[in-house]
Formats: C-alpha cells, sequence, structure tokens
C-alpha cells in the first residue's frame, strides 16, 4: 500500500490562481524524497493537500489507504494526528517548555497517559541524539537541536508519513547538515520522509527528486542506492516516467 496517491489533483485559488494543474504523485514505504521548485510553483500548496491541511479542488488523495475526500474535518484531524508528522523551517516548538513536553505533546491525541508519553518523548529524543537535552527549553538550545526536537515530536507517535517543509532553511550549514544526515538515517531504519526545499543541494542528496514548474511535475528522478549521499553527480541518475514506478524499500544500506 502505497503512503501517499495522488491522481489529477488540482487546486485553484480564488481568483482563479491555478496552483496545480493535474499531479499524479506515489509515494512508496520507505521513500525519502524531495519536492523542488521554484518559488511559487506549488510546493506549499503540495504540501498543504498532501498534509491533509487543505483539500484539492479536483482530483482524489489517498494518505496510508485513506481516501481523503470522504472524510469529515474531524476525522481528518484524526488521520493527520495518527499518520502525518510536520516538521517545519521555524521548528514551531512552545516556548518555555522542556524538549520532552514539546515531544510529548505530539502524542496528545493517542489518550494516552502523561508517564507513558513522556517516557516516549524521552525515546525519541534518544533517537535523535538529544538525551542530554530532555530538560532544556528551546531558548537553551541551538537551531540545529531545536530542529531535532521539532523531528523527535514529529516521529514520537511513529507517523506512516515525515512531511518536512524547509527544514534546514533557518539553520547554518553545518547544523542543516547534521540535520539532513539525522533524515538519511531516520530512512535508513524504515521511515517514509518528503522534503519540500527550494534549495538544490538539499534535493541532490536525496535518493528521489520530484520537480514542479508551474503546477506541475516536470521530473520525478530517483538515483540508486550507490548513489545516495554523493551529490548526484555520479551518473546513476534515471528519469522515471510517470509517477508510479515502484519503491526503494529494502534497497538502502
Ligand atoms: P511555492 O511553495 O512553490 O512557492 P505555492 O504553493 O505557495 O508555491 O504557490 C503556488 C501558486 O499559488 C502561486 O502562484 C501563489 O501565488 C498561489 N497561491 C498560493 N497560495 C494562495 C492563496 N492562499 N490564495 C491565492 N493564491 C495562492
Amino acid at each position: 500500500m502505497s503512503v501517499v496517491c495522488l491522481t489529477e489533483v488540482r487546486k485553484e485559488y480564488p481568483g482563479g490562481v491555478a496552483a496545480l494543474r493535474g499531479v499524479d504523485l506515489t509515494v512508496e514505504r520507505g521513500e525519502l524524497l524531495a519536492i523542488v521548485g521554484p518559488s511559487g510553483s506549488g510546493k506549499s500548496t503540495l504540501l498543504h493537500i498532501v498534509g491533509t491541511l487543505d483539500s484539492p479542488t479536483a482530483g482524489s488523495v489517498t494518505i496510508a489507504g485513506h481516501h481523503t475526500g470522504a472524510l469529515s474535518d474531524r476525522r481528518l484531524s484524526a488521520l493527520r494526528a495518527q499518520h502525518i508528522g510536520f516538521v517545519f523551517q521555524a521548528f514551531h516548538l512552545f516556548a518555555g517548555v522542556s524538549a520532552r513536553d514539546n515531544v510529548a505533546e505530539g502524542l496528545l491525541y493517542t489518550g494516552l497517559p502523561r508517564a507513558e508519553r513522556r517516557r516516549r518523548a524521552t525515546a525519541a529524543l534518544e533517537r535523535v541524539g538529544l538525551g542530554d537535552r530532555l530538560g532544556h527549553r528551546p531558548h537553551e538550545l541551538s537551531g540545529g537541536q531545536k530542529q531535532r526536537v521539532a523531528i523527535a515530536r514529529a516521529i514520537v507517535g511513529e507517523p506512516d508519513l515525515l512531511l518536512a517543509d524547509e527544514p534546514t532553511g533557518a539553520l547554518d550549514s553545518v547544523s542543516g547538515e547534521n540535520v539532513l544526515e539525522l533524515l538519511h538515517e531516520l530512512h535508513r531504519e524504515g521511515a517514509t520522509i518528503a522534503v519540500i526545499t527550494h534549495d538544490r543541494e538539499v534535493a541532490a542528496t536525496l535518493p528521489r527528486q520530484v520537480r514542479l514548474h508551474d503546477g506541475l511535475i516536470v521530473e520525478d528522478i530517483r538515483r540508486d542506492a550507490a548513489g545516495v549521499g554523493v551529490g548526484g553527480t555520479g551518473g546513476a541518475e534515471r528519469p522515471v516516467h510517470g509517477t508510479t514506478a515502484t519503491g526503494r524499500r529494502g534497497e538502502t544500506p
């Protein structure tokens, strides 16, 4: 079962702007992909639709097997809480709240007791390398650490899909590389991750690149596992026509 399946998705905003003009996109379990394109190409619109934060004007959206068009707002929120983790450029952590409680907040919807939420939050922070920063509040953390807390919050509920919107956009280059490496690590552990970015260098490190232009997917490239992390100049690229090529489960080290 695909994690994301969009068919002929269109989005028109009031005033007649066609932000997406017929997008087909399939993401298989275990993929790590970049959604790239210049400003105005439709990346944010696509992120909102895949994240079920907005609905398309036409076309179908299926997330983790759930056809979203048929769901009420309440059930959409539940689907989002259970299946999708979000990471944003600006972290969106609660000020004055410890890293552990920020992460535990990602489990509020589960109804788990507070002690269990905190236990899982601790484990998630350990997973992102912040086991020694549990009690630190956001202002006591570096930008890269804040983003790792945000990633821990996004994965603590073990979502089917991690959606990261310009996750390195607010970071210096070293912190940005660390965050990217963490995403690669989570991918190696089996996570399905879509990174929205306008940064070609960031995109080049990822095994699949979906390029948007004027509301259409104009390119969808996968690299062989051997090319992962080497910057995409090794000639291992091959274009994928259409967007339903099979996933790369099991092919990464
Ligand atoms: P990107 O994230 O690639 O910069 P967007 O998805 O934000 O692209 O925008 C795609 C197009 O849709 C742009 O032309 C933008 O001006 C337009 N657009 C985005 N959001 C709205 C909105 N809420 N109302 C009207 N037009 C919008």
